[in-house]
């Protein structure tokens, strides 16, 4: 069985390839020949997951999830949230994003933040989600270089380091995509 993975990072789809079962073959946008940049319009991350999905399901016909992520800082009401990819403006630059998340946050008292993946999955006729959260803190500079986005400045709780400074196999066990991910497997696993 075949299942679109509505995402052109390569990476991505051979992570959650390789915890799959045989029989369940994952391809890519490009693998079904959709060039488009698929709207991403809603005002939620599980809003935007759900839309990706549906839009390949609808356009294609074809078995599909999609994945959205956001950081929500709970001193900036939730910001940027399902804006994080393009906080800062247009150009989507990480670091003119965190810079903005630390200046709005130096006169707040309360640093508490947390990662969210939503992925959303239309399999065998039904539209199911799966959550993927990870509690932490904004700290106060940029600590650490793996990674991306965020990460330079985001503290998981009961860490010391920033999601830069550990290792990806740390940060993929602990963090928010991971444990969609990991639903989202064993979903597919028991059907
Ligand atoms: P996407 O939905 O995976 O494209 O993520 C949207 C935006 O959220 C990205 O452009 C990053 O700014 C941020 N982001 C998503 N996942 C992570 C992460 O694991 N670490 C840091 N930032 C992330």
């Amino acid at each position: 069985m075949t299942i679109v993975f509505a995402t052109n990072n390569s990476n991505k789809i051979r992570e959650v390839q390789n915890q799959l079962p045989d029989h369940i073959r994952l391809i890519s946008l490009e693998d079904i020949g959709c060039l488009v940049d698929i709207p991403e319009t809603q005002d939620t991350i599980a809003g935007n997951a759900i839309q990706k999905a549906t839009y390949i399901k609808d356009h294609f016909g074809l078995d599909c999830f999609a994945d959205d992520t956001g950081l929500e800082v709970t001193a900036l009401n939730g910001a940027p949230g399902v804006f994080s990819a393009r906080y800062a403006g247009p150009q989507r630059n990480a670091d003119d994003n965190m810079n903005l998340v630390l200046a709005r946050l130096q006169p707040k008292h309360d640093r508490t933040a947390q990662f969210k993946t939503v992925i959303a999955l239309h399999f065998q006729g039904e539209l199911i989600t799966f959550e993927g959260i990870c509690k932490g803190k904004i700290t106060e500079t940029k600590r650490g270089t793996d990674g991306f986005g965020y990460d330079p400045i985001f503290q998981p709780a009961n860490y010391k380091a920033t999601f830069a400074e550990l290792s990806m196999a740390e940060k993929n066990r602990i963090g928010h995509r991971g444990q969609a991910v990991a639903k989202l497997i064993s979903y597919l696993n028991r059907h």
